[in-house]
Protein backbone atom coordinates (compact mmCIF):
# COMPACT_ATOMS: atom_id res chain seq x y z
CA UNK A 1 0.00 0.00 0.00
CA UNK A 2 1.09 3.38 -0.80
CA UNK A 3 -0.24 6.73 1.05
CA UNK A 4 1.02 9.98 -0.93
CA UNK A 5 1.24 13.04 1.63
CA UNK A 6 2.55 13.23 5.24
CA UNK A 7 0.01 15.15 7.06
CA UNK A 8 -2.08 14.20 9.68
CA UNK A 9 -4.12 12.27 7.00
CA UNK A 10 -1.50 10.09 5.64
CA UNK A 11 0.04 9.11 9.17
CA UNK A 12 -3.71 8.36 10.62
CA UNK A 13 -4.27 5.88 8.12
CA UNK A 14 -1.05 4.56 7.71
CA UNK A 15 -1.03 3.98 11.19
CA UNK A 16 -4.54 2.09 11.24
CA UNK A 17 -3.07 -0.38 8.17
CA UNK A 18 0.08 -1.04 9.38
CA UNK A 19 -1.50 -2.18 12.41
CA UNK A 20 -4.09 -4.92 10.50
CA UNK A 21 -0.57 -5.86 8.92
CA UNK A 22 -0.48 -4.21 5.74
CA UNK A 23 2.83 -3.25 4.10
CA UNK A 24 2.69 0.73 4.36
CA UNK A 25 5.00 3.64 2.34
CA UNK A 26 4.35 6.86 3.02
CA UNK A 27 5.45 9.29 0.76
CA UNK A 28 6.00 12.58 1.60
CA UNK A 29 7.49 15.39 -0.43
CA UNK A 30 9.14 17.76 2.04
CA UNK A 31 8.94 16.57 5.71
CA UNK A 32 6.28 14.85 8.36
CA UNK A 33 4.01 17.99 8.71
CA UNK A 34 5.56 19.68 6.06
CA UNK A 35 2.12 20.97 4.95
CA UNK A 36 -1.23 22.37 6.50
CA UNK A 37 -0.75 19.57 9.33
CA UNK A 38 2.29 21.43 10.70
CA UNK A 39 1.18 25.34 9.42
CA UNK A 40 -2.32 25.64 11.13
CA UNK A 41 -3.99 27.29 14.05
CA UNK A 42 -3.95 24.82 16.32
CA UNK A 43 -8.19 24.51 16.80
CA UNK A 44 -8.81 21.06 17.60
CA UNK A 45 -13.00 21.37 17.29
CA UNK A 46 -15.91 18.83 16.78
CA UNK A 47 -17.87 19.12 13.78
CA UNK A 48 -17.43 20.04 10.08
CA UNK A 49 -16.28 23.17 8.62
CA UNK A 50 -20.38 24.79 8.61
CA UNK A 51 -21.60 25.48 11.90
CA UNK A 52 -24.30 22.63 13.72
CA UNK A 53 -27.48 24.20 12.54
CA UNK A 54 -26.43 24.76 9.09
CA UNK A 55 -25.25 20.93 8.81
CA UNK A 56 -28.69 20.35 10.10
CA UNK A 57 -30.39 21.90 7.27
CA UNK A 58 -27.80 20.48 4.71
CA UNK A 59 -27.36 17.10 5.52
CA UNK A 60 -30.19 16.16 7.70
CA UNK A 61 -30.95 16.44 11.24
CA UNK A 62 -29.96 12.66 11.19
CA UNK A 63 -27.07 12.93 9.24
CA UNK A 64 -25.33 15.69 11.24
CA UNK A 65 -25.99 14.43 14.54
CA UNK A 66 -24.06 11.39 13.17
CA UNK A 67 -21.20 13.30 12.35
CA UNK A 68 -20.68 15.59 15.13
CA UNK A 69 -20.54 12.64 17.48
CA UNK A 70 -18.16 10.52 14.86
CA UNK A 71 -15.81 13.84 15.76
CA UNK A 72 -16.48 13.75 19.37
CA UNK A 73 -15.03 10.31 19.66
CA UNK A 74 -12.00 11.31 17.54
CA UNK A 75 -11.42 14.26 19.82
CA UNK A 76 -11.05 11.31 22.58
CA UNK A 77 -8.96 9.38 19.73
CA UNK A 78 -6.96 12.58 19.46
CA UNK A 79 -6.70 13.65 23.01
CA UNK A 80 -5.49 9.75 23.90
CA UNK A 81 -2.75 9.92 20.95
CA UNK A 82 -1.48 13.06 21.08
CA UNK A 83 0.12 13.27 25.15
CA UNK A 84 0.90 16.92 25.34
CA UNK A 85 0.27 18.03 22.09
CA UNK A 86 -2.86 18.50 23.29
CA UNK A 87 -4.92 20.32 25.76
CA UNK A 88 -8.48 20.14 26.54
CA UNK A 89 -9.74 23.43 26.92
CA UNK A 90 -12.85 23.85 25.02
CA UNK A 91 -13.11 26.77 22.62
CA UNK A 92 -14.93 30.00 22.04
CA UNK A 93 -17.15 31.25 18.78
CA UNK A 94 -17.50 34.99 19.35
CA UNK A 95 -20.18 37.29 17.43
CA UNK A 96 -19.10 40.05 16.01
CA UNK A 97 -22.20 41.84 15.43
CA UNK A 98 -25.92 41.46 15.71
CA UNK A 99 -26.32 39.39 12.90
CA UNK A 100 -23.01 37.52 13.47
CA UNK A 101 -25.25 37.10 17.52
CA UNK A 102 -28.32 35.50 15.61
CA UNK A 103 -26.29 33.06 13.73
CA UNK A 104 -24.12 31.62 17.25
CA UNK A 105 -28.08 31.53 18.94
CA UNK A 106 -29.74 29.14 16.37
CA UNK A 107 -26.32 26.93 16.28
CA UNK A 108 -26.97 26.97 20.04
CA UNK A 109 -29.98 25.94 20.10
CA UNK A 110 -29.52 23.21 17.63
CA UNK A 111 -26.89 21.61 19.39
CA UNK A 112 -29.04 21.57 22.97
CA UNK A 113 -32.00 20.10 20.91
CA UNK A 114 -29.14 17.52 19.83
CA UNK A 115 -28.33 16.66 23.48
CA UNK A 116 -24.28 18.02 22.87
CA UNK A 117 -22.08 19.72 25.21
CA UNK A 118 -22.52 23.87 24.68
CA UNK A 119 -22.46 26.81 26.74
CA UNK A 120 -23.96 30.46 26.12
CA UNK A 121 -21.24 33.54 27.34
CA UNK A 122 -22.73 36.73 27.71
CA UNK A 123 -20.55 37.90 30.35
CA UNK A 124 -17.31 37.66 28.39
CA UNK A 125 -14.16 38.87 29.95
CA UNK A 126 -11.49 41.48 28.92
CA UNK A 127 -10.47 42.18 26.34
CA UNK A 128 -13.66 40.34 24.78
CA UNK A 129 -15.99 42.34 26.31
CA UNK A 130 -17.74 45.44 24.70
CA UNK A 131 -15.92 44.30 21.62
CA UNK A 132 -18.45 41.18 20.64
CA UNK A 133 -21.55 40.47 21.13
CA UNK A 134 -21.87 37.27 23.27
CA UNK A 135 -20.33 33.72 22.22
CA UNK A 136 -20.85 30.08 22.39
CA UNK A 137 -18.38 28.22 24.52
CA UNK A 138 -17.99 24.66 23.30
CA UNK A 139 -16.25 22.55 26.25
CA UNK A 140 -15.42 19.55 24.29
CA UNK A 141 -12.94 21.45 22.34
CA UNK A 142 -9.38 21.48 22.46
CA UNK A 143 -5.63 23.17 21.59
CA UNK A 144 -3.39 21.48 19.84
CA UNK A 145 0.79 21.75 19.17
CA UNK A 146 -0.21 20.96 15.30
CA UNK A 147 3.38 20.05 14.13
CA UNK A 148 4.16 18.29 17.51
CA UNK A 149 1.23 15.88 17.14
CA UNK A 150 1.99 14.95 13.85
CA UNK A 151 5.41 13.81 14.19
CA UNK A 152 4.06 11.83 17.05
CA UNK A 153 1.86 10.50 15.40
CA UNK A 154 4.17 9.76 12.54
CA UNK A 155 6.12 8.41 14.81
CA UNK A 156 3.47 5.52 15.95
CA UNK A 157 2.97 4.78 12.36
CA UNK A 158 6.94 4.06 11.72
CA UNK A 159 6.68 1.70 15.47
CA UNK A 160 3.42 -0.09 13.62
CA UNK A 161 5.84 -0.83 10.82
CA UNK A 162 5.13 1.83 8.54
CA UNK A 163 8.28 2.75 5.52
CA UNK A 164 8.90 6.36 5.74
CA UNK A 165 9.62 7.95 2.59
CA UNK A 166 10.41 11.99 3.18
CA UNK A 167 11.47 13.98 0.71
CA UNK A 168 10.11 12.13 -2.41
CA UNK A 169 7.53 13.78 -4.32
CA UNK A 170 5.29 10.96 -6.33
CA UNK A 171 5.55 12.03 -9.96
CA UNK A 172 2.62 10.03 -10.88
CA UNK A 173 0.56 6.88 -9.58
CA UNK A 174 1.38 4.66 -11.76
CA UNK A 175 5.41 5.20 -10.50
CA UNK A 176 4.08 3.56 -7.18
CA UNK A 177 4.87 -0.57 -6.75
CA UNK A 178 1.34 -0.57 -4.66
CA UNK A 179 -1.87 -2.45 -5.11
CA UNK A 180 -4.01 -0.08 -3.05
CA UNK A 181 -2.89 4.01 -3.08
CA UNK A 182 -4.36 6.47 -0.63
CA UNK A 183 -4.28 10.43 -1.62
CA UNK A 184 -3.85 12.75 1.42
CA UNK A 185 -2.87 15.56 0.14
CA UNK A 186 -6.05 17.97 1.35
CA UNK A 187 -4.75 21.41 -0.66
CA UNK A 188 -1.38 20.35 -2.12
CA UNK A 189 -3.57 18.19 -3.73
CA UNK A 190 -2.44 18.87 -7.97
CA UNK A 191 -0.61 17.37 -10.67
CA UNK A 192 -1.71 13.32 -9.62
CA UNK A 193 -5.46 12.59 -10.65
CA UNK A 194 -7.01 15.57 -12.62
CA UNK A 195 -10.86 14.97 -11.34
CA UNK A 196 -9.32 15.43 -7.76
CA UNK A 197 -7.62 18.80 -8.67
CA UNK A 198 -11.15 19.98 -10.14
CA UNK A 199 -12.95 19.53 -7.13
CA UNK A 200 -10.42 20.53 -4.37
CA UNK A 201 -9.66 24.29 -4.60
CA UNK A 202 -6.47 25.39 -3.03
CA UNK A 203 -7.30 28.09 -0.18
CA UNK A 204 -4.61 29.85 1.76
CA UNK A 205 -4.15 30.74 4.92
CA UNK A 206 -2.28 32.97 6.94
CA UNK A 207 -0.76 33.31 10.38
CA UNK A 208 1.25 35.37 12.48
CA UNK A 209 2.95 34.66 16.03
CA UNK A 210 3.66 37.28 18.14
CA UNK A 211 6.11 37.29 21.10
CA UNK A 212 5.47 35.53 24.54
CA UNK A 213 2.95 38.00 26.06
CA UNK A 214 3.53 39.39 30.08
CA UNK A 215 -0.61 38.56 30.61
CA UNK A 216 -2.49 35.11 29.79
CA UNK A 217 -5.23 36.36 28.06
CA UNK A 218 -7.12 33.48 26.39
CA UNK A 219 -6.86 30.42 28.03
CA UNK A 220 -8.58 28.31 25.17
CA UNK A 221 -8.69 28.97 21.08
CA UNK A 222 -11.41 31.87 19.88
CA UNK A 223 -12.93 32.55 16.69
CA UNK A 224 -15.30 34.97 15.27
CA UNK A 225 -16.78 36.59 11.87
CA UNK A 226 -17.64 32.60 10.65
CA UNK A 227 -14.32 31.60 11.08
CA UNK A 228 -12.66 34.45 9.02
CA UNK A 229 -10.52 35.90 12.05
CA UNK A 230 -9.20 33.17 14.85
CA UNK A 231 -6.24 33.40 17.55
CA UNK A 232 -5.01 31.66 20.27
CA UNK A 233 -2.16 31.90 23.24
CA UNK A 234 0.46 29.39 23.44
CA UNK A 235 1.06 28.43 26.39
CA UNK A 236 4.59 30.33 26.19
CA UNK A 237 1.94 32.99 25.90
CA UNK A 238 2.46 34.18 22.51
CA UNK A 239 -0.35 34.53 20.55
CA UNK A 240 -1.00 32.93 17.38
CA UNK A 241 -3.81 34.74 15.20
CA UNK A 242 -4.56 34.00 11.34
CA UNK A 243 -7.30 35.00 8.66
CA UNK A 244 -9.01 37.47 7.29
CA UNK A 245 -9.01 35.43 3.82
CA UNK A 246 -12.07 37.02 3.13
CA UNK A 247 -10.17 40.47 2.57
CA UNK A 248 -8.80 39.49 -0.66
CA UNK A 249 -10.62 36.65 -1.34
CA UNK A 250 -9.79 35.85 -5.01
CA UNK A 251 -5.97 36.44 -4.20
CA UNK A 252 -6.54 33.49 -1.49
CA UNK A 253 -7.43 30.97 -3.47
CA UNK A 254 -4.10 29.78 -4.35
CA UNK A 255 -1.52 27.27 -3.62
CA UNK A 256 1.29 29.83 -3.21
CA UNK A 257 2.69 29.14 -0.17
CA UNK A 258 3.92 33.04 0.79
CA UNK A 259 2.38 35.54 3.00
CA UNK A 260 0.99 38.99 1.34
CA UNK A 261 1.34 42.55 3.22
CA UNK A 262 -2.15 42.75 2.82
CA UNK A 263 -3.60 40.43 5.22
CA UNK A 264 -0.25 40.45 7.45
CA UNK A 265 -1.15 43.97 7.84
CA UNK A 266 -5.15 43.21 8.55
CA UNK A 267 -3.72 40.92 11.17
CA UNK A 268 -1.32 43.19 12.91
CA UNK A 269 -4.06 45.34 13.04
CA UNK A 270 -6.05 43.32 14.74
CA UNK A 271 -3.91 42.15 17.25
CA UNK A 272 -2.79 45.28 17.72
CA UNK A 273 -6.61 46.59 18.63
CA UNK A 274 -7.75 43.11 20.48
CA UNK A 275 -4.22 44.09 22.93
CA UNK A 276 -4.24 47.38 23.03
CA UNK A 277 -0.59 47.49 22.31
CA UNK A 278 1.72 46.65 19.79
CA UNK A 279 3.80 43.21 20.27
CA UNK A 280 6.71 42.20 18.37
CA UNK A 281 5.88 39.96 15.38
CA UNK A 282 8.11 36.92 15.74
CA UNK A 283 6.58 34.91 12.81
CA UNK A 284 4.37 34.78 9.98
CA UNK A 285 3.93 31.69 7.23
CA UNK A 286 1.11 30.67 5.19
CA UNK A 287 -0.03 27.21 4.24
CA UNK A 288 -2.83 25.72 1.85
CA UNK A 289 -5.80 24.10 2.79
CA UNK A 290 -8.29 21.82 0.20
CA UNK A 291 -11.58 23.01 -0.55
CA UNK A 292 -14.48 21.81 -1.83
CA UNK A 293 -17.87 22.97 -2.87
CA UNK A 294 -20.24 21.39 -0.13
CA UNK A 295 -17.26 21.91 2.21
CA UNK A 296 -17.16 18.19 3.01
CA UNK A 297 -14.59 16.00 2.38
CA UNK A 298 -14.30 13.76 -0.52
CA UNK A 299 -13.45 10.45 1.48
CA UNK A 300 -13.05 6.80 -0.10
CA UNK A 301 -12.00 5.00 -3.42
CA UNK A 302 -12.59 7.25 -6.28
CA UNK A 303 -15.16 6.22 -8.44
CA UNK A 304 -14.41 3.92 -11.31
CA UNK A 305 -10.89 3.26 -9.98
CA UNK A 306 -10.11 -0.42 -8.09
CA UNK A 307 -6.64 1.13 -6.80
CA UNK A 308 -6.99 4.52 -5.71
CA UNK A 309 -8.55 6.08 -2.79
CA UNK A 310 -8.82 9.30 -1.45
CA UNK A 311 -8.81 11.47 1.93
CA UNK A 312 -8.54 15.51 1.25
CA UNK A 313 -11.14 18.55 1.19
CA UNK A 314 -11.59 19.70 4.61
CA UNK A 315 -12.30 23.05 4.23
CA UNK A 316 -10.35 24.05 6.88
CA UNK A 317 -11.21 21.84 9.32
CA UNK A 318 -8.86 19.11 8.85
CA UNK A 319 -7.30 18.76 12.59
CA UNK A 320 -9.68 16.26 14.07
CA UNK A 321 -11.62 15.23 10.52
CA UNK A 322 -7.93 14.32 9.00
CA UNK A 323 -7.26 12.14 11.86
CA UNK A 324 -11.25 11.14 11.58
CA UNK A 325 -11.06 10.52 7.79
CA UNK A 326 -7.51 8.91 7.77
CA UNK A 327 -8.57 6.17 10.07
CA UNK A 328 -11.91 5.67 8.09
CA UNK A 329 -10.36 5.62 4.58
CA UNK A 330 -7.69 3.17 6.49
CA UNK A 331 -11.02 0.98 7.51
CA UNK A 332 -12.60 0.87 4.39
CA UNK A 333 -9.79 -0.44 2.45
CA UNK A 334 -9.42 -3.18 5.34
CA UNK A 335 -12.72 -4.30 4.06
CA UNK A 336 -14.51 -2.52 7.26
CA UNK A 337 -16.16 0.78 5.38
CA UNK A 338 -17.88 3.21 8.90
CA UNK A 339 -21.60 3.81 7.80
CA UNK A 340 -20.38 7.77 8.18
CA UNK A 341 -18.43 7.37 4.97
CA UNK A 342 -21.59 7.77 3.22
CA UNK A 343 -21.63 11.39 4.18
CA UNK A 344 -18.00 11.77 2.29
CA UNK A 345 -18.33 9.44 -0.46
CA UNK A 346 -16.62 11.43 -3.56
CA UNK A 347 -18.91 9.99 -5.94
CA UNK A 348 -20.88 12.70 -4.72
CA UNK A 349 -18.61 15.22 -6.53
CA UNK A 350 -16.60 13.39 -9.05
CA UNK A 351 -19.73 11.88 -10.26
CA UNK A 352 -19.47 7.94 -10.96
C1 LIG B 1 -3.15 28.60 8.13
C2 LIG B 1 -4.05 27.42 8.35
C3 LIG B 1 -4.81 27.36 9.52
C4 LIG B 1 -5.66 26.26 9.75
N1 LIG B 1 -6.27 26.16 10.96
C5 LIG B 1 -6.95 25.02 11.25
C6 LIG B 1 -7.46 24.82 12.55
O1 LIG B 1 -7.22 25.63 13.46
N2 LIG B 1 -8.20 23.71 12.79
C7 LIG B 1 -8.43 22.78 11.82
O2 LIG B 1 -9.12 21.79 12.07
N3 LIG B 1 -7.90 22.91 10.59
C8 LIG B 1 -7.16 23.99 10.29
N4 LIG B 1 -6.60 24.12 9.05
C9 LIG B 1 -6.77 23.04 8.09
C10 LIG B 1 -5.87 21.85 8.43
O3 LIG B 1 -4.57 22.28 8.75
C11 LIG B 1 -5.79 20.87 7.26
O4 LIG B 1 -7.08 20.59 6.76
C12 LIG B 1 -5.14 19.55 7.66
O5 LIG B 1 -3.89 19.78 8.27
C13 LIG B 1 -4.98 18.64 6.44
O6 LIG B 1 -4.13 17.58 6.79
P1 LIG B 1 -3.67 16.58 5.64
O7 LIG B 1 -2.79 15.58 6.27
O8 LIG B 1 -4.87 16.06 4.94
O9 LIG B 1 -2.90 17.49 4.60
P2 LIG B 1 -1.50 18.29 4.80
O10 LIG B 1 -1.12 18.41 6.22
O11 LIG B 1 -1.61 19.54 4.01
O12 LIG B 1 -0.46 17.29 4.16
C14 LIG B 1 -0.42 17.03 2.79
C15 LIG B 1 1.01 16.70 2.45
O13 LIG B 1 1.07 16.14 1.15
C16 LIG B 1 2.34 16.45 0.62
N5 LIG B 1 2.27 16.24 -0.83
C17 LIG B 1 1.49 16.87 -1.73
N6 LIG B 1 1.67 16.35 -2.97
C18 LIG B 1 2.58 15.36 -2.85
C19 LIG B 1 3.18 14.44 -3.76
N7 LIG B 1 2.86 14.45 -5.06
N8 LIG B 1 4.08 13.52 -3.31
C20 LIG B 1 4.40 13.50 -1.98
N9 LIG B 1 3.86 14.34 -1.07
C21 LIG B 1 2.97 15.26 -1.49
C22 LIG B 1 2.56 17.89 1.04
O14 LIG B 1 3.94 18.23 1.05
C23 LIG B 1 1.91 17.93 2.43
O15 LIG B 1 2.87 17.79 3.46
C24 LIG B 1 -5.77 25.22 8.77
C25 LIG B 1 -5.02 25.29 7.60
C26 LIG B 1 -4.16 26.37 7.38
C27 LIG B 1 -3.34 26.41 6.12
Amino acid sequence: MAIVGGGVTGCACALRLAEAGKRVRLFEAREIAGGASGRNGGFALRGGAPAYDVARRELGAERARAFWLLTERYLDRLEQLAGDAFRRTGSLRLAADTAERGELEAEYEALREDGFAVEWRDQLAEPLGGRFDGAIFYPSDGSLQPARWVRRLAALAVEAGTELREHERVESLEELDADQVVIATDGYTRGLVPELDAAIKPTRGQVLVTEPLERRVFPCPHYARHGYDYWQQTEDGRLVAGGFRDKAADHEYTAKETTTALIQGYLERFVAELLGEEPRIDYRWAGIFGTTADRLPLVGRLPGNDRVWVSAGYSGHGNVLGLTCGELVAGAILGAPAPELELFSPARLLGG
